[in-house]
């Protein structure tokens, strides 16, 4: 049987597009298709967008310090429309490299939305149907909405880089990786700040230690965060948004923005007509190969919802390539993987947190908090966290936690130790780089905890 392509891949985001060109460059016939931009959740509204406007909401702060060392200047006023031209024109640039290397790559694109009419069939939202022995899903997530009175008044993650203007306060809801990210950036534009979270600590999942010290300091910074505490209905009132919470508040908001979690885009692909199964959440489902259980069927990234990263598409992607069309079938190793949480200060964490480990095996803990130099300096009462989880049995390290600035930068490289199976005493072998925040993490001498 012939087939118009090798490989068929469904979004042009991270996974999609880099399974679609290295799968070219094995001389593969490969085209793809993206109904919307080139880049995907992460470049065009997820990591490098938001990681720039981390950047931008830094900058309050770091005028107040470099005035408390002696330097003679005064913040001024964000200018939203500048920082926003320069960033859409940098999302356009990018977008343009994605696009330039399936095209250098001789992946053929079709800027249209494409959905499954049998095991190797897409049909293209022209109408036209294009066949492959293989088919890559990869059409990632979207946010959801919570279902409660007046919540289409919110926005997502996905409009806040569209905002006509800054609004003078905002409402997130959610405690996961976005609402915590988002409250410290726009508490850093200078925009007042609530964060609402039903459970009873924000960033579920994580380390309790390291979670609680990155609310403290978000409190500290100036973001109103209430704990158990959610929306009950919402409704516009003027230009603002009125919003009765669980706590009995009634508050007028300019905007509220929903972090309440992604779902995978799966909704009328014609997925499961096919034979592709679909779990609880709508994620296709897929074996240690990214296939599913149509053969020719595979899937990667956020649509798998296995681990929510970039990083992860990207090796899901390369493996699934290895697998079909090299020869080598490859999995893809979901364990002790680093990541970082871009609260301010931030968050980076690899491995168990200490309730999880405590669950496992005996444990000993090691935590140091303190005033870093720069910002005590400052006159800030900034506390940062360094944290590791040891077995007491193997003496491996079982987790990092690091609640600092820079802490993403850290644990990439904290993680290759963790990942090597480093044991406290290698940390302990490795010299300390002084003068250093994260010094702390091969000088902490005693465990704090036994358990
Ligand atoms: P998360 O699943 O991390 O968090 C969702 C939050 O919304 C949770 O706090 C959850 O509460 C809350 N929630 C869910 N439903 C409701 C509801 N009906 N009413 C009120 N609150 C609700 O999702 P995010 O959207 O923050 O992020 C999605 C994924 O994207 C992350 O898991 C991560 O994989 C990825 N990501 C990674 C980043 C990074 O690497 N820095 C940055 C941003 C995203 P509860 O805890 O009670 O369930």
């Amino acid at each position: 049987m012939s087939f118009d392509y090798d490989l068929f891949v469904i979004g042009g985001g991270s996974g999609g597009v880099r399974a679609a060109r290295v799968a070219a460059a094995e001389g593969v016939k490969v085209a793809l298709a993206e109904e919307d931009r080139y880049g995907g959740t992460c470049v065009i509204r997820g990591c490098v967008p938001k990681k720039l406007m981390v950047f931008a909401s830094e900058y309050s702060g770091i005028v107040e310090d470099a005035q408390a060392y002696g330097w003679d200047i005064k913040p001024g006023a964000f200018d939203w429309d500048v920082f926003k031209g320069k960033l859409n024109a940098e999302l356009d640039r990018l977008e343009g490299i994605y696009r330039n290397l399936l095209a250098n790559s001789g992946v053929e694109t079709f800027d249209l939305r494409a959905k499954m009419v049998d095991a190797h069939t897409v049909e293209l939202a022209d109408g036209s149907r294009k066949s492959a022995k293989h088919i890559l899903l990869a059409m990632g997530g979207r946010p959801v909405w919570p279902e409660i009175p007046g919540s289409e008044l919110g926005i997502s993650s996905n409009e806040i880089f569209h905002l006509e203007k800054l609004p003078e306060n905002i409402l997130i809801v959610g405690g996961g990786y976005i609402a915590c990210e988002f409250a410290g950036i726009m508490n850093g534009l200078g925009v007042k700040t609530t964060q609402y979270y039903r459970g009873a600590q924000i960033l579920r999942g994580f380390d309790d230690e390291a979670r609680g010290l990155v609310c403290e300091e978000m409190c500290q910074r100036g973001v109103d965060v209430h704990l158990g505490t959610n929306i009950l209905e919402m409704r516009k009132e003027g230009d603002k948004i009125w919003v009765k919470a669980t706590n009995g508040d009634e508050r007028l908001f300019d905007q509220v923005m929903f972090a309440t979690g992604r779902t995978p885009n799966t909704d009328n692909m014609g997925l499961e007509d096919i034979g592709v199964a679909l779990g609880r959440k709508g994620e296709v489902l897929v074996d240690d190969y990214s296939q599913t259980g149509v053969p020719s069927v595979f899937a990667v990234g956020d649509v798998t919802d296995r681990v929510n990263l970039t990083p992860v598409a990207i090796r899901e992607g390369m493996a699934f390539v290895e697998t079909v069309f090299k020869g080598n079938p490859t999995t893809v190793d979901h364990d002790l993987i680093p990541t970082a949480i871009f609260t301010q200060p931030e968050m980076g964490t690899v491995g168990l947190s200490e309730e999880q480990a405590r669950e496992v095996e005996p444990i000993e803990v090691f935590a140091t908090s303190f005033k870093p130099m720069q910002q005590s300096f400052a006159g800030r009462a900034e506390r940062v966290l360094m944290k590791l989880i040891v077995s007491q049995a193997s003496r491996k390290v079982l987790g990092c936690h690091i609640v600092a600035p820079g802490a993403g930068e850290m644990i990439q490289l904290a993680g290759i130790a963790v990942k090597m199976g480093a044991t406290k005493e290698d940390f302990d072998r490795t010299v300390a780089v002084h003068p250093t925040m994260s010094e702390e993490i091969v000088t902490m001498k005693a465990p704090v905890r036994r358990s």
